[in-house]
C-alpha cells in the first residue's frame, strides 16, 4: 500500500465552503492529524483513526504524518480555512526538511477558504484593492517584526487582514496594534472585526480606528483595516479597484 499525506483546508466553518477535492480525500483517508476543534469537524467512520492534538505542537504533528505514510497510511492533515496561511502546510514542509528520510513521500497541499476572505465576502468587498495579511502572534516572532510590518503595509497604503488578533496569553498586543494603526492611519480610518464568520455565532462589526477597542477582537476574530480609500455603500464596506 501506498502511502500519502494531503494538507487540507476545511474552510472558515460551514460545511458548504468544504471543497469537494477536500471531501473526496477525507473519505479515502485512513488517519486525519490536526488541532483537536479541526479534527472534531471530521465525521468518524469504521477504518479512519483520528489523531486529535493540542495547539502548538505542529511540528510533532507534521513529523508523525510523515512517518504514518511511510508506513502506507493514507494521512489527512486538516487545518482550518486555508492550510497554506499560518497553519500546517509549512510545517509538515519544515518537518520534511529536517527528516530527509522521507523525501519521497506523495505530499499535497488542497486549498481552502481562508477566513480573511469569508470575512471580506461577509463585509462587501474591503480587499477589492492590493491589501495584506499579517499572523499578529507574537508565538513565532517578536513584536518588534510585528510592528515595523504594521507601519510598512501602512506607509504603502494597503489594506490588511490579521490573523490570531488577541489571545488571553498576549492581552496587550491587539492594544499595541490599535496604538500603532490610530498613528499611522488617522482616526477616521475604518477597522471591521469578522468573529465566527460561515458560522451561526457570526458578528460583524465595523467602526472607526477612534472608537476600535482590543475587547472587540478574540481568537475566532479575523480583523480587517481598510486602505485610505475604503468606504461604506449602503451596509457594505469596499474598496475601489483602482488607486487613482
Ligand atoms: N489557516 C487558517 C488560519 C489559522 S490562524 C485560515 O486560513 O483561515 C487562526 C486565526 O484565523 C484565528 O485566530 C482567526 O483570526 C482566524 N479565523 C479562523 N477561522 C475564522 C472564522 N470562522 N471567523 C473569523 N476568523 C477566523
Amino acid at each position: 500500500m501506498t502511502g500519502w499525506v494531503a494538507i487540507a483546508g476545511l474552510g472558515p466553518g460551514s460545511e458548504a465552503l468544504v471543497t469537494p477535492e477536500v471531501t473526496a480525500a477525507l473519505a479515502k483517508a485512513t488517519d486525519i492529524i490536526g488541532y483537536i476543534p479541526y479534527v472534531a469537524r471530521v465525521a468518524e467512520r469504521p477504518g479512519l483513526t483520528l489523531h486529535p492534538t493540542d495547539n502548538r505542537v505542529e511540528l510533532e504533528r507534521a513529523q508523525h504524518a510523515l512517518e504514518l505514510a511511510s508506513q502506507g497510511a493514507k494521512v489527512v492533515v486538516v487545518s482550518s480555512g486555508d492550510p497554506g496561511v499560518f497553519a500546517m502546510a509549512s510545517a509538515v514542509f519544515e518537518a520534511l526538511e529536517e527528516r530527509r528520510e522521507f523525501a519521497a513521500t506523495d505530499i499535497r497541499v488542497l486549498p481552502g477558504i481562508t477566513a480573511m476572505l469569508a470575512a471580506a465576502a461577509a463585509a462587501g468587498a474591503p480587499l477589492g484593492h492590493d491589501f495584506c495579511a499579517i499572523n499578529l502572534s507574537d508565538n513565532l516572532k517578536p513584536w518588534d517584526l510585528i510592528e515595523h510590518r504594521l507601519r510598512m503595509a501602512d506607509r504603502g497604503d494597503f489594506a490588511m487582514a490579521f490573523y490570531n488578533p488577541r489571545s488571553k496569553s498576549r492581552p496587550a498586543g491587539f492594544e499595541k496594534t490599535l496604538e500603532v494603526l490610530r498613528e499611522e492611519c488617522g482616526e477616521s480610518r475604518l477597522i471591521t472585526f469578522a468573529r465566527a464568520v460561515t458560522t451561526p455565532d457570526l458578528t460583524l462589526r465595523t467602526v472607526t480606528l477612534a472608537e476600535a477597542s482590543p475587547d472587540m477582537a478574540d481568537m475566532r476574530t479575523v480583523v480587517i483595516v481598510g486602505n485610505a480609500a475604503t468606504r461604506r455603500v449602503g451596509r457594505y464596506i469596499y474598496t475601489p479597484r483602482s488607486a487613482l
